[in-house]
């Protein structure tokens, strides 16, 4: 009787490490898994990054792209505030386009076929 009550006993205690032991490796698995989606979280940011920094290249690019000669100052800084059709070679294709230098404050106009 005795032999069997500490059989019992050694049981319990076994399982109560059996119990521990898969809880523990279920977290570890878990950690594991919330170390693997950080790092792809870590991966996806710095694309993000990347990709944010390209663009705001482009935009860069674009601006000053659409920046024109100003006639006064001879800067690249001359904005495009407005763009019309030609009053009389409209019908053309022609259209007036008018710029205020962002480096001497003038106003200008040019006209183009675009
Ligand atoms: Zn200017």
């Amino acid at each position: 009787m005795n032999g069997s009550v500490r059989f019992r006993g050694n049981i319990m205690g076994i399982l109560d490490i059996l119990k521990e032991i898969p809880l523990s490796a279920v977290l570890k698995e878990r950690l594991t898994e919330q170390d693997k989606r950080m790092s792809a979280l870590e991966a996806e940011n710095k694309i993000l990054k990347t990709e944010n920094a390209v663009l705001k290249g482009q935009s860069i690019t674009s601006q000053s792209q659409a920046l024109d000669a100003c006639p006064y100052c001879n800067q690249l800084a001359g904005i495009l505030q407005e763009r019309k059709r030609h009053e009389l070679f409209g019908e053309a294709g022609v259209f007036t386009h008018f710029y205020q230098c962002s480096n001497c404050q003038k106003t200008y106009e040019k006209d183009k076929r675009t």
